[in-house]
């Protein structure tokens, strides 16, 4: 299913041209058109999911299947030292396109992108209360 309102469905259909590196039946990437680094890659789905709990897990996993191959090349095409896999779920998260994506960000030692990752420290017995309140959600 895709939504015709949607500029991933469009792009995964060739309705909207894109730097198009990868298509299958399942997946589509593509050149982000505003790069964190060269050779910034979107890995998305063909059906549309506006969120990565939203889908199948037979299809996110044929999707995922994809992303080995798909992070070596963009690495050695781009000539970099690391790769981020970064996956965006919901306004609160930073999503601005409603259709899954991964974002395969190459890397190089010194390079413009910073993270902000406030790491923290749980009080005393939370973890274990937050491991237990999701295992019972699985
Ligand atoms: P997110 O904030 O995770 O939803 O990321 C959306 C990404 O889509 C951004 O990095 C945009 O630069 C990228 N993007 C939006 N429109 C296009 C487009 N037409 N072609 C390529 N990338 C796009
Ligand atoms: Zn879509």
């Amino acid at each position: 299913m895709t939504d015709p309102n949607c500029i991933f469905c469009k792009i995964a259909s060739g309705q909207i041209p894109s730097a198009c590196v990868f298509q299958d039946e399942t997946a589509f990437a593509f050149l982000d058109i505003g790069p964190l680094a060269e050779g910034h890659v979107l890995l998305i789905p063909r059906e549309h999911y506006q969120t990565l709990d939203q889908m199948p897990p037979d299809v996110a996993g044929r999707l995922l299947g994809r992303l080995p191959a798909l992070v070596k090349a963009a690495v050695e095409a781009a000539g970099a030292e690391g790769v981020n896999v970064l996956q965006n779920n919901g306004k609160a998260a930073s999503q601005e396109v409603p259709h899954v994506h991964f974002h395969v960000i190459p890397r190089r030692a010194g390079d413009a992108f910073r993270f902000n990752w406030p790491a923290s420290k749980y009080p005393p017995g939370r973890m274990e209360e937050l491991a237990k309140a999701i295992r019972e959600k699985l």
